[in-house]
């Protein structure tokens, strides 16, 4: 079963969001403190201005041959010893994965936009599996059982004393105190108790290279590479629009990410080129040193190339997943990810809703875009998301995709 957009119950949803006076604070913060974080960073390096440029430009390039770009990230992802797969759809990706994990397995992900398309976590837990969230925003939400409600920052609308009652009430756990560093620390002796005795580690990527099969992932909480090191066999979904010709290209594109997310320097880029291995003996090499033995990578299509085609929705693939367009968004900062579908939410979200999901409700959710351009601006890789949002309201008017 795919998942499904219903504008209606998304309005209502915005209502009760737009009544709640914590997620309202909240919201207001966390836009103020992104945009203050970027710009001095901006301020401060100016060279960060200037590889955004390029990694339009890198981006601009790899869409245009995606095709080609997947074939060659196939060949290199084989010559690195992982195991490639192309999944078109949902169903394509979830029945691969759910082959590889089978069941009454421990399971850990690590935060991916590309995991919740194919609402993964239910799925494999359907399949009869145990699975946690080790991202410490996503494992709140995962308690919450809510969507996330940013790309950076899925907990954005969490209290500390939400935090608390969540740890309490759903896995009898005691806080000592009352503090962020107390939840934090709680939350990361439950999930470390997961993490070691995990049997499949779950990652998402912040871009792949074509010509090495290399998956580069960024982050600050360290969760990613326990989860990509520790389990013997781990699995990457990497959504196609995510390939780029070389890993220096992917090494670029994660530090742009981390810069326009208002985190800069990361505290961590993680670069895997196959499964661990060792030839210490004889000069052998054998696969399943310290860390995983297998490493299978799932190429996630679910309507990206039938995007490529359309000159408008195409221009959404050079997305780097920075979340800046939310943060800058007024219509955002006042629904969170509430404004969406069931995965993305604001602007950017919009617009990956109706490449993934629906163009035709996403269309209607359009409607609520101020067409002020302030997402525009703020794009680090200058995708026009108003000329798209406008472009998706005329699809819901007339009921179908119209040539441009
Ligand atoms: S559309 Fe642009 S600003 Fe928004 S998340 Fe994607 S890259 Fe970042």
């Amino acid at each position: 079963m795919t998942l499904k957009l219903d504008s209606l119950r998304a309005l209502d949803e915005i209502y009760k969001a737009l009544d709640d006076n914590i997620l309202q604070a909240a919201l207001s913060r966390a836009s103020y403190n992104n945009q203050v974080k970027v710009t001095e960073i901006l301020a401060s390096r100016p060279e960060i201005a200037s590889l955004a440029i390029e990694v339009r430009e890198i981006k601009r390039r790899s869409i245009m041959k995606l095709e080609e770009l997947i074939d060659q990230a196939i060949s290199s992802l084989k010559a690195a010893k992982a195991n490639p797969y192309y999944a078109s759809s949902v169903e394509d990706a979830r029945s691969i994965i759910g082959r590889i994990v089978g069941s009454n397995k421990l399971v850990i992900l690590s935060k991916s936009m590309a995991a919740a398309e194919l609402d993964l976590r239910s799925y494999l837990e359907s399949q009869g599996n145990e699975v946690w969230e080790t991202d410490l925003g996503e494992f709140l939400i995962q308690l919450e059982g809510v969507k996330p409600m940013h790309t950076i920052a899925p907990a954005v609308h969490m209290t500390r004393e939400k935090a608390l009652i969540l740890l309490k009430g759903k896995l009898k756990i005691d806080v000592k105190e009352d503090t962020i560093e107390s939840i934090a620390n709680t939350a990361r002796e439950f999930l470390r108790s997961k993490i070691i005795r995990a049997d499949i580690g779950i990652t998402g990527a912040n871009a792949l290279a074509a010509d090495t099969g290399t998956i580069v992932t960024v982050e600050n909480e360290s969760n990613i590479r326990l989860v990509s090191s520790i389990p013997p066999v781990t699995i990457a979904i990497v959504p196609i629009d995510k390939i780029v010709p070389t890993l220096l290209d992917a090494v670029k594109v994660a530090i742009i990410q981390a810069a326009y997310a208002g985190l800069y320097p990361p505290t961590y880029i993680n670069i895997v080129t196959g499964p661990s291995s060792t030839a210490d003996i004889e000069q052998t090499r054998v696969y399943g040193a310290q860390g995983p033995k297998e490493l299978h990578v799932i190429l996630l299509d679910n309507g990206r190339l039938n995007a490529k085609s359309n000159p408008l929705l195409g221009e959404q693939l050079y997305c780097i997943r920075c979340g800046r367009c939310s943060f800058e968004c007024p219509v955002w900062v006042h629904t969170a990810n509430y404004w969406g579908g069931p995965v993305y939410g604001g602007p950017m979200g919009i617009i990956w809703t109706a490449i993934t999901i629906d163009p035709i409700e996403a269309g209607k959710l359009a409607y609520l875009c101020l067409q002020c351009g302030r997402c525009d601006e703020s794009c680090p890789v200058g995708i026009r998301l108003s000329y798209i949002l406008r472009y998706l309201k005329t699809i819901a008017i007339s009921g179908s995709m119209s040539k441009l």
